[in-house]
């Protein structure tokens, strides 16, 4: 399975904005965005003046490095966008909120959607009760998603289990914090996604 294995920060500070890669490091003085947050390479610094093309493009990409998906799973993900009812924008950030790498972040029980995603990987959860290992499955309502049973007393789990317990969950899940296991009540509305996309420009992008 493809991924992107490269340094992260530089991702934060060629798109110029946090894009929370890295769990608690990204809160604290060491965010390298923070400390430089011009973009990386020789000339990272220049004023270069940004056409509408270029914004259209670093949207894309910014949307893309935030969840975590390569090119080509994310040209699937508009196409599913495109092919379903309602804004084809909102419908894609929709599709991206629903995988279960974000889910088990959105639950507090990982620091990072790649970490959420090696959880996964690496079967330390369940979907409605069965073992799991995609990353991308698109949870739907009513699944249930939950720590598997023999990984609970696990060093690294149990304490991101302890961490999960003063973490925030959106609403359109109803996350058990004492036994680490979340409903999906209700699909993810546009206003439940707490970051600053433009998804009016990937649209456009893809339009062309
Ligand atoms: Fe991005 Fe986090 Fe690195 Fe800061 S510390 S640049 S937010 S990945």
């Amino acid at each position: 399975m493809a991924r992107y294995t490269g340094p992260v920060c530089r991702l934060c500070r060629r798109e110029g904005t946090k894009l929370f890669l890295k769990g608690e490091r990204c809160l604290t003085g060491k965010c390298a965005l923070d400390r430089r947050s011009t973009a990386p390479g020789q000339h990272g610094a220049a004023n270069k003046k940004v056409r509408e093309y270029g914004m259209q493009l670093r949207e894309k990409q910014k949307t893309k490095r935030y969840y975590g998906v390569l090119e080509k799973p994310f040209a699937n993900y508009y196409a599913e966008a495109e092919r379903k009812s309602g804004m084809t924008g909102e419908n894609l950030l929709i599709l991206l909120e629903r995988r279960l790498d974000n889910v088990v972040y959105r639950m507090g029980l990982a620091d990072s959607r790649k970490q959420a995603r090696q959880l996964v990987l690496h079967a330390h959860f369940t979907l409605n009760g069965k073992k799991v290992t995609i990353p991308s499955i698109s949870v739907k309502v009513g699944d249930v998603i939950a720590v598997k049973e023999a990984s609970r007393d696990l060093t690294t789990v149990k304490a991101l289990i302890e961490g999960a317990a003063s973490k925030l969950s959106p609403k359109w899940l109803e996350v058990n914090k004492e036994n680490a296991t979340a409903k999906v009540v209700a699909l993810p509305a546009r206003e439940d996604i707490d970051f600053d996309f433009n998804e009016q420009l990937i649209v456009e992008l893809y339009s062309k």
